[in-house]
Order: structure tokens, then C-alpha cells, then sequence
């Protein structure tokens, strides 16, 4: 299957086409791709996934592949979730985000968080959609560490990889993380469906 991801995102299109490099499915080039702005505000991961799949599958005539996702903290009542790529404001940056999210846990003990990952396949001709969901537990750090993935990964460390995100390979990421999981999960469906 061939399919575009609808996403602006550009370390978020690497780890998706890196995992889904492995499984055998094709991804449009981000050069030939027709890219939509899409305003994410349906209020959930699963919602906002949807809306930017279904934009990208009409305006590219191909089937799009969406992933909303956001760090959910206990703390902070599951904050900043679907905002948390505008945590620290609309155009914030990873770094601005990252030292409001510091801000904001100081002096707290519970430091436990997830994230979570919605996808959603739309096809061109509104056959029946794909979804996936993944998650995973973590805590955030009393300060940054590593300098590899992006978003929040210099202060979520993963205790399946006993290590920061930001301080995983990308294969070691991938094996654990709401994005690998929920990719996995979508791939058996498409392998058994298309
Ligand atoms: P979206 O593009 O609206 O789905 O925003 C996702 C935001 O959630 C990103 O900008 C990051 O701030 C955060 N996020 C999602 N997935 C990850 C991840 O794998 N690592 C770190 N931050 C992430």
C-alpha cells in the first residue's frame, strides 16, 4: 500500500516512515505530497487525527495517514494533551514547551505521565477508515537530558528503556513508544484487510 502522511511535522514523518519502512508500506514523498492546514481543534487525540486524515486523503486523492498525540500528566490533570504542541503558546517551540512543563512541576512529586498517539487511515473514497492507539508510561525528569527525538523526549524518561527518550535510539524509541505501538497495531489491521 502506498498512503501520504498528513503530517507538517518532520520528525514525526521520520519515525512513522521509519517504522512503517519496515512492515512494507509505501510512503509519498514529502515533495509530492499536497500539504493541508488543518486546524486540530476536535478536543481529542482521536478527533484531531481524523480531521487532518480525511483532509489529507481528499486533497491528495490517496490514502493519508494522521497521528495526533500529546503528553498527558497525571499532575496537571492530563495536561497538556491535545494542546501540547502549543503548551507554551501558539507558536511556541520544543524548548519553550519544555521549560513551561518544568514550571509547572516544580516542587511536585508526582512526576508520572503517558503519551498517547491517535492514528487514523482515510481513504480517498470513504471506505471504511483505519485507527490505532498507542500509549506509554513514563515519568518527567527534574531536568532535560539527551539530545535525540523531539517534543518532550529530553524529560520523559522511559523506564521500559530504563533511559530518557531523548537519550534511545530511534529503533529503541520506536519499540516502545505510543507511536511505534500504535503503527504496529494499524499495520496487522491494514495486512489483514487490504
Ligand atoms: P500534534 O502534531 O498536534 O499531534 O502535536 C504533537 C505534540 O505532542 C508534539 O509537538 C510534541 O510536543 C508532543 N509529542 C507527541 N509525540 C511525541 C514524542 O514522541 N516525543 C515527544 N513529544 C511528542
Amino acid at each position: 500500500m502506498k498512503l501520504v502522511v498528513a503530517s507538517n511535522n518532520p520528525k514525526k514523518r521520520t519515525e512513522i516512515a521509519t517504522i512503517l519502512g519496515t512492515l512494507g508500506i509505501e510512503i509519498v514523498a514529502s515533495e509530492d505530497t499536497v500539504f493541508v492546514d488543518v486546524i486540530e481543534d476536535a478536543g481529542s487525540f482521536s478527533g484531531n487525527a481524523r480531521k487532518k486524515a480525511e483532509a489529507f486523503a481528499t486533497a491528495n486523492g490517496l490514502p493519508a495517514l494522521a497521528d495526533d498525540s500529546g503528553l498527558c500528566v497525571e499532575a496537571l490533570d492530563g495536561d497538556p494533551g491535545v494542546y501540547s504542541a502549543r503548551f507554551a503558546g501558539p507558536d511556541a517551540s520544543d524548548a519553550d514547551n519544555n521549560r513551561k512543563l518544568l514550571a509547572e512541576l516544580a516542587g511536585q512529586d508526582n512526576r508520572s505521565a503517558c503519551f498517547v498517539c491517535a492514528l487514523h487511515l482515510a481513504f480517498p473514497d470513504n471506505r471504511q477508515p483505519f485507527t490505532a492507539e498507542g500509549k506509554v508510561e513514563g515519568q518527567i525528569l527534574e531536568q532535560q537530558t539527551g539530545t535525540g527525538g523531539f517534543g518532550y523526549d529530553p524529560l520523559f524518561f522511559c523506564p521500559e528503556l530504563g533511559k530518557a527518550f531523548a537519550r534511545a535510539s530511534s529503533k529503541e524509541k520506536a519499540s516502545v513508544s505510543h507511536r511505534g505501538r500504535a503503527l504496529r497495531s494499524l499495520a496487522e489491521q491494514i495486512k489483514q484487510h487490504v
